[in-house]
């Protein structure tokens, strides 16, 4: 037989799924079941010894089916499917991208242990380890992405914690700024500040690109995570998460998501099987859309500065890491209006198509304004360092007919005065 390697897009509709086992439908069923009969009493103490760790599973044997909260054909398939863009060893899925974050944070750090992680980070990130993971006894420093790998070592040097460093969580490009910061450099770090007893893991909140135009395993990290109500619902209608890593790191995850039982339902997990068949023409379009309205943005007289990974000038540090790990801008872009709020809220106001909601990585053009909504619960000065001002204005690129976009934009910069 020919042997050919298809692409992940050419995957999404069939991987994992055996129209056999489902009266030969076309598309995987919804499995809406709690548990699962076994054939007799020696298979269902099998597969708990399996599921428990009891005992390795054997290479010819394959693991049944338990209970929901263990697994599911939907989430299963769905996982299968993930794994392709990340070339990852395994995933696992979440019912919300907030519970994917906060069970990797649960199960990799402890009491006593130092997470770094780079600012600007999502709005709930940042509060589950300021207020929560510091409750616990978990120290943290927040670093920013104009600071040199050598300057972050140096930082944590003096902090008189090093040796209890347990992980690096980042954000790249961070949100809404689009600010990069380079994984194998971080990766490299990790490495220098891991011992034979304590290995430091990289965590990566690949949100706004993946899972198509960056691959953070590729460059050393040890999990990518993802709030899959973005771009991989894509569609605005589901909340949900993902984390991917090698089998070892991915074990310690699904054991622990069984027991906070947190993991997705099959109803969602069917929703976004459906999602990721249009995944690559989504987000090319989008990507091709938001490059077309941030070049026009760059040229309007109303607007100071666009941040979007398709403008970064060439040679500069941040155009490094950018080619370095991303195969392309993505769709989401911020810009400095001339003013402040006043001229911010007029322009949002004034837009007929683009909708004002926060969200993102959906079928629909969205606006929003961080600093007065996403970021209002940062503390002001980190906002100022992170260029998180009054003046920001956050869009996140749809499917619509870009010509279509271009005269909103256009018609509501004529609306600030
Ligand atoms: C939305 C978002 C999250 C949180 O995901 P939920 O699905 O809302 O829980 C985490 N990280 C980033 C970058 C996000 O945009």
């Amino acid at each position: 037989m020919n042997s050919h390697k298809f692409s992940p897009e050419s995957k999404m509709m069939s991987h994992g799924y055996k129209p056999s086992l489902s009266e030969g439908s076309i598309k995987c069923p919804i499995f809406n079941t709690s548990t699962f009969v076994f054939n007799t009493a020696e298979e269902g103490k099998a597969f708990f010894e399996v599921a428990y760790g009891i005992r390795e599973k054997e290479a010819s044997e394959e693991m049944g089916l338990i209970y929901s909260r263990i697994n599911n054909p939907n989430l299963e398939i769905l996982e299968k499917r993930l794994c392709l863009w990340d070339e990852a060893d395994d995933c696992a899925t979440f019912e919300s991208g907030m519970a994917a974050i906060s069970t990797v944070f649960l199960e990799f750090l402890k009491p006593g242990d130092l997470l770094v992680y780079t600012h600007p980070t999502y709005g709930g990130t940042n509060h589950f380890i300021e207020h929560f993971l510091s409750k616990i006894g978990i120290e943290s420093i927040g670093v920013f992405a104009d600071q040199s790998v050598e300057e972050i070592k140096s930082i944590i040097e003096q902090s008189g914690k090093a040796d209890k460093l347990a992980m690096f969580y980042l954000e790249t490009p961070g949100n809404p700024t689009n600010d990069m910061v380079d994984i194998e450099a971080y990766s490299i770090l990790a490495k220098e500040f891991s011992t034979d007893e304590n290995k430091v893991i990289v965590a990566v909140d690949n949100t706004f690109m993946g899972p198509l135009w960056q691959h953070p395993l590729k460059h050393g990290a040890d999990l990518v995570l993802y709030s899959a109500t973005k771009y991989i619902g894509g569609h605005s209608d589901v909340i949900a998460g993902a984390v991917l890593g090698n089998q070892e790191v991915m074990n310690r995850v699904k054991v622990l998501r069984t027991f906070l039982g947190n993991m997705i339902s099959p109803n969602t997990a069917w929703l976004l099987m459906r999602s990721l068949e249009t995944l690559k023409v989504r987000m090319s379009q989008q990507t091709k859309n938001a490059q077309e309205v941030a070049v026009y943005l760059s040229k309007q007289d109303k607007v100071e500065s666009v941040s979007y990974l398709g403008l970064l000038p060439e040679g500069s540090e941040q155009y490094t890491i950018y080619k370095k790990q991303c195969s392309a801008p993505g769709g989401m872009i911020s810009f400095n209006i001339k003013g402040g709020e006043k001229e911010a809220f007029q322009f949002i106001n004034a837009l007929q198509l683009m909708k004002v909601a926060v969200s993102l990585g959906g079928t629909e053009s969205l606006v929003q304004h961080p600093n007065s909504m996403t970021h209002a619960g940062v503390d002001a000065e980190q906002k100022e360092r992170m260029n998180i001002t009054d003046k920001l204005v956050r869009l996140s690129i749809g499917v619509e007919d870009v010509k279509d976009i271009i005269w909103d934009v256009n018609q509501a910069l004529e609306a600030v005065s």
